[in-house]
């Protein structure tokens, strides 16, 4: 299933995607369902009540129209990983790591499909990076590797946004203040139930900036894969339904390239996944109140 939420004129609603491109009402399908995707992983029949009424609604709906958004938001957690494609470690001056690299985005960063990345305008070195995201189901604490699989409820497309001016050192040589600026998480278009999208493993992963390829992978380079990315953090950290894992980035990033690429206000970025879509977020300038 691709499920989403989309803004619509009688407010948010959680759809599926149907065959023909139109989005299924699920809550106007069965008032059982919790209104947000979020509240769906919560429950732990959530996804199955959702399978058993489109049933009927696949074909027949109730159908609504809207702008489609980000299809979680106020999660607990937007973990990330570093350096865990090979290439990209390697193109960054990094060490291959020994062990998974985990650092965070604040939820607040979070942005949907048809939303913009802005620019703050104290950065100077704004860089795209497509990746995975896992999408935690059932929560748990002390996962073992063997048993990871059945804590992802699903997938979606991300780009890890960040601001290497302040990555790089800005403050302290600390990670945050870099990528967890407002608009730098973008998600979607869909999430996709993990039954849809089969091995995690063997997708193709791209990233378009403005039509042209700069990133374009496999996630069979992932260093370390979704599951021991979940036995690893779940050893400090008690992980929740609808907590966000981004797994990493290929190589292509424009800090990289020679001579350096940065977003500027009017590109266009696409991360493309394999059975997952195109997401795809506009870049403009800070937009500030006056
Ligand atoms: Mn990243």
């Amino acid at each position: 299933m691709k499920l989403g939420m989309v803004e619509s004129d009688a407010g948010m609603r959680v759809v599926a995607l149907n065959l023909d491109g139109k989005y299924v009402d699920l809550l106007a399908l069965d008032t059982q369902i919790p209104p947000t995707l979020l509240g769906i992983l919560a429950d732990p029949e959530g996804l199955a009540r959702v399978a058993s009424a489109l049933v009927t609604g696949w074909s027949k709906g109730p159908f609504v129209e809207g702008k489609l958004v980000s299809p979680i938001t106020r999660c607990g957690k937007v973990i990330c990983i570093g350096l865990n494609y090979r290439d990209h470690a390697l193109e960054t001056g990094a060490e291959i790591p020994s062990e998974p690299v985990v650092f965070n985005k604040f939820p607040s960063a979070l942005i949907g499909p048809e939303d913009s990345v802005e620019l703050p305008a104290i950065a100077h070195q704004v860089d795209y990076e497509a990746e995975l995201v896992a999408v935690i189901g059932k929560g748990g604490k002390h996962i073992p590797k063997s048993k990871a699989f059945e804590h992802i409820a699903g997938y979606t497309c991300g780009n890890d946004v960040s601001a290497r001016d302040w990555q790089k050192g800005r403050p302290g040589g600390q990670w945050l203040m870099g990528k967890t600026p407002d608009t730098f998480a973008p998600i979607g278009p869909w999430f996709v139930t993990a039954d849809e999208v089969g091995d995690p493993h063997d997708l193709a992963i791209s990233l378009r900036l403005n039509g042209q390829t700069m990133q374009q992978s496999r996630t069979s380079e992932l260093i370390f894969g979704i599951d021991a990315l979940v036995a690893h953090v779940s050893q400090l950290v008690t992980l929740e339904p609808g907590d966000l894992i981004f797994t990493g980035t290929p190589s292509g990033v424009g800090v990289a390239r020679k001579p350096p690429v940065f977003l500027k206000s009017g590109d266009v970025m696409e991360v493309e996944i394999e059975g997952l879509g195109v997401l795809r977020n506009p870049v403009i300038a800070e937009r500030r109140a006056e």
